[in-house]
Formats: C-alpha cells, sequence, structure tokens
C-alpha cells in the first residue's frame, strides 16, 4: 500500500530541482483559470484538531449501527461514533463539520489532516472557466455549489473565528495567439449554448480590465461569477470548526473497513485499534482506493492526477492582477490566482503519474514560459514556492457521492479539479444522507452505483433503499 504522501512542497530557497527520473512525456497544463484580486496571506500552521487524548469509545453498538443512519439525538451515554469519516481533506472535514451541525456523533480519522490535495489547490470556484464538452450534469453540481458558497463561507467564518478568504472577484480567460482565440471563441460558443452568459472582449478590454495584461494578447472570456477561496485558510477554519462542533480527530490512518453479516461494522486502524459504527464515510481523497476489507466492487474507482504549481510573491500594495486570469498559450492552459498579500499561485499540470509527487524543473520552466508570456511584468516577483499535488480523478472526471450498495458505507471522494468548489454542495448534502433525509436530487446522477457493477446483482441495501 502506498503511504499518503501528498505533496512536495519546496521554498525557492531549497529549489525545485527534480530527483529521479523523468516523468515520462511532456506533461499537459490544466485548463487555465484566474486568481483573485486580494486574497488573503497564507495564514500560519492550521489549528490543531481534536486532541489525542480523546475519551475511549465504547465498543457496543450505538443507535446508528443497524442502518447507519441517525433517527434520533444521540443518547449522552452513547460513545459510539455515529460516523467515522475516513479522510480529513476539506471533503472529509466538511462533511464531519456540517454533520456535527446535524446533531451527529463524528470521528474523524487522518493521519495528516487536510494536507493532501486540499493544501496543494489553488482555490479557484470556477464552475464557468472550467466547464468541460460532455460535462454538463458536472456543471450543473458545480454552478449549485458556487451560489452556496457565500453562505457557506460566512457561516463557517462564524464557526470558525477564522477568515477563509472567499472572493467574488471573478474570471478572465485570454488567448495569446490566433488558434487559442479560436478555441476561447468555440468554448464561448459551448457556454451560450448551456445557457451561461460569458462576455467575450477584445484585447483592448481585457487589458482596460488587467493592464498588466501582455499587449499580444488576442482577446478574452468574462465570467464574472467565477470566483476564489483561500484553500489553505479554508482548511484552518474547518479545523477549529469541526472541533468546536465536537467532531473527534483520530490521526491514524485506516487500513481496513470492517465487514460484517454484509454491512458496515467500524474501521481498523494503522495502530492496531478498531473503531466501532454503523457508518464510514470514505473521503481519503485519491488514497480511497487503497483502503482493505470491502467486496469487490464496493471500493470507488479514483486516481491520482498529480499537479504542479507555484506561488510568486510580490508586492501586496501593488497587485499585478485584480481577479483569476486563465490563459492558453500556444494550446498550453495555465491559471494565475492574485492572493491579497501579493502572492499569485501559478498552475498547474495535469499528469498520470501515479503517486508522485516529485516538482520537476521542467514543469516550473513551462509554467513559467506561459505565465511570463501572458504577463511580463512577473518577472519581478520572487519565485516564494513549488509544490506538487494529488486530484482524486474518477473514470468521468466527477465525483463520487452518495450512499454506496454496501449498507453503511457512505462516498466522497473523485472531486477531481473541482473539490474546493464542491466543498459545500458535498458537505450538504451528505449531511442530510447521514442524518436520514434521504439523498438530495442535485447529488444523485453522482452516486457511486454508476461504477459498482459487482454488487449491482445483489440489489439495493437498506441503506440504499433508504437513501437514493
Ligand atoms: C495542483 C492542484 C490544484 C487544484 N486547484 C483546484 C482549484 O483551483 N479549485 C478546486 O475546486 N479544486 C482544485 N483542486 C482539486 C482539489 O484540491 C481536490 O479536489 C480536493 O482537495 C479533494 O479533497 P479531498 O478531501 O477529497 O482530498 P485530499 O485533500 O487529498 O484529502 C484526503 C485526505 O485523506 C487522508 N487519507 C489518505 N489515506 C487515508 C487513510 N487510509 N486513512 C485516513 N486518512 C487517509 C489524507 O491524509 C488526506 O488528508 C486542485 C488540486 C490540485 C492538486
Amino acid at each position: 500500500m502506498t503511504e499518503p504522501n501528498y505533496e512536495t512542497g519546496s521554498a525557492a530557497a531549497r529549489g525545485a530541482a527534480p530527483t529521479g527520473p523523468a516523468g515520462g512525456g511532456r506533461h499537459g497544463l490544466e485548463r487555465g483559470a484566474s486568481l483573485a484580486p486580494e486574497a488573503a496571506p497564507l495564514a500560519p500552521e492550521a489549528a490543531p484538531l481534536a486532541p489525542d487524548g480523546a475519551p475511549p469509545r465504547s465498543e457496543a453498538p450505538g443507535p446508528g449501527a443497524e442502518t447507519g443512519l441517525r433517527t434520533s439525538a444521540p443518547s449522552p451515554a452513547s460513545r459510539l461514533p455515529d460516523v467515522v469519516v475516513v479522510g480529513g481533506g476539506v471533503i472529509g472535514l466538511s462533511v464531519a463539520w456540517r454533520s456535527a451541525g446535524r446533531g451527529l456523533e463524528v470521528t474523524v480519522v487522518d493521519p495528516a489532516p487536510a494536507r493532501g490535495a486540499t493544501w496543494a489547490a489553488a482555490g479557484m470556484l470556477a464552475p464557468v472557466t472550467e466547464v468541460h464538452y460532455g460535462e454538463e450534469a458536472l456543471l450543473r453540481l458545480n454552478l449549485s455549489s458556487a451560489a452556496a458558497w457565500p453562505s457557506f463561507a460566512a457561516s463557517l467564518e462564524e464557526a470558525s473565528g477564522r477568515q477563509v478568504g472567499y472572493r467574488p472577484c471573478g474570471t478572465l480567460a485570454v488567448a495569446m495567439d490566433g488558434g487559442d482565440r479560436a478555441l476561447l471563441e468555440d468554448l464561448y460558443r459551448y457556454q451560450l449554448s448551456l445557457g451561461l452568459d460569458p462576455q467575450l472582449l477584445s484585447s483592448r478590454e481585457c487589458r482596460s480590465l488587467e493592464p498588466f495584461l501582455a499587449p499580444g494578447i488576442r482577446g478574452g472570456l468574462l465570467a464574472p461569477g467565477d470566483h476564489q477561496v483561500h484553500n489553505r485558510l479554508l482548511a484552518q477554519a474547518l479545523e477549529v470548526a469541526v472541533e468546536r462542533a465536537g467532531v473527534r480527530l483520530v490521526r491514524d490512518r485506516v487500513t481496513t473497513v470492517l465487514v460484517d453479516a454484509g454491512r458496515v461494522a467500524g474501521v481498523a486502524l494503522a495502530t492496531g485499534e478498531h473503531l466501532s459504527t454503523g457508518t464510514v464515510v470514505l473521503a481519503a481523497g485519491c488514497w480511497t482506493g487503497q483502503i482493505a476489507g470491502l467486496p469487490d466492487g464496493a471500493l470507488p474507482p479514483v486516481r491520482p492526477v498529480k499537479g504542479q504549481i507555484l506561488r510568486l510573491k510580490g508586492p501586496a500594495q501593488a497587485p499585478l492582477l485584480g481577479r483569476n486570469l486563465r490563459g492558453l498559450v500556444a494550446g498550453n492552459h495555465l491559471y494565475l490566482v492574485p492572493r491579497a498579500d501579493g502572492t499569485v499561485v501559478v498552475g498547474a499540470t495535469v499528469e498520470e503519474q501515479g503517486f508522485d509527487v516529485t516538482v520537476r524543473a521542467g514543469a516550473v520552466a513551462d509554467l513559467l514560459r506561459d505565465a511570463r508570456a501572458l504577463m511580463p511584468a512577473l518577472d519581478e516577483l520572487e519565485l516564494a514556492e513549488t509544490w506538487a499535488g494529488l486530484r482524486p480523478g474518477s473514470p468521468d472526471n466527477a465525483p463520487i457521492i452518495g450512499p454506496s450498495a454496501l449498507p453503511g458505507l457512505v462516498v466522497a471522494t473523485g472531486h477531481y479539479r473541482n473539490g474546493i468548489l464542491l466543498t459545500p454542495v458535498t458537505a450538504d448534502s451528505l449531511a442530510s444522507v447521514l442524518a436520514g433525509d434521504g439523498v438530495p436530487q442535485v447529488i444523485a446522477p453522482f452516486s457511486p452505483d454508476r461504477f459498482e457493477p459487482a454488487l449491482e446483482g445483489s440489489g439495493p441495501s437498506q441503506l440504499a433503499r433508504e437513501q437514493r
């Protein structure tokens, strides 16, 4: 089993020199995204989560053990968690926080919370500029989550007392040459056909919005509703919020989901401890597929998709960008996300390299080459940080969320490039599922059952019948 090893962050002072063999061919560059105008500065290290000395749990079955669903308030005497969440990234923490808000007893297990893709991301909330051909259902989910972001951010800030750096800044996508402009116009027509309202802009109009853009750019597309959040601040706020909500954090790795008599009975940890529960939420990002104990077909088919990314540091008083910028440069996609402290995040590669998180010189050079072509003034900024993270990819690029066919097993992974954007809709939908309110329509197309052929023959489980 591959140990979770999320990213190789490297301060520029340490250098980003590659170690090991070249990664096998040129990496792809992600569809461009823009950064926000004045993002919050990188926050200090996350506040510690629930104390290691949390009270021991009873081994007796609790009220949720039968169905994995809460139907009444927990007995104060009960020490069993109603729900064990495997993985404390943005998805697991937000599901835990919202579920605790519904009165559930929740335990999160993670050896290194919020240090996976959550920490590595750029934080764009970009349903429109991220839309891809054939992903109309995903667009609806993305738009729904984007609409939920303002209230989600406000309630998280209130619950945690921390800023999350939500910035309603909009996004400008620009084209560098004639071929890029043709691609952008195709995207524009596709977006119009979906009922979206992008604005096609001339080069002059783009430069009046963003004066530091290269004079040679060939026009752009404005998506005023594509915003950003500071993903590292978000994770820190979630860590505080779950602690305040009474969620127990266990800093350990789940090795196995325990199954007894055809339903989930708990989890086994690397230290050998067992946690009994009737409901387990699988939210271990790209590592979800490594968890043992489940019947064939019950594990969601996620894989790691590597993203290399970097951060440039500029003066906070004179930011180079006012909004997220996505760029097409000779067919390559990239994005620049400006933070409030003058930082600009530049990303990202999209690579199928397994669990490799090496930062390679070639990837950094390509990102810088294309970023400088779009905005030559970036040359004056300090190269402050490089890192790589692993997106949890699914076979159809859409998340896998909802009750599984195995009673007591709920899945929350596969969020790929949009896990930060999809945090509110995932958290609130799964809190409804776990609290016994059924599966919200908005997540129904993303059920794990689309990847569960081996379990389909056995028919829907009790939990599945109740929840779907
Ligand atoms: C370079 C890059 C840029 C991105 N940019 C954006 C963006 O701009 N906007 C956007 O919306 N999304 C973006 N994403 C995607 C987004 O980061 C992910 O979709 C999201 O973070 C997934 O969250 P997660 O909680 O599922 O996974 P992770 O954040 O990876 O968390 C998984 C957690 O599970 C834990 N874990 C693993 N195995 C076990 C185990 N056996 N037991 C217990 N715990 C375990 C890990 O320690 C980890 O904390 C980006 C991703 C990358 C890599």
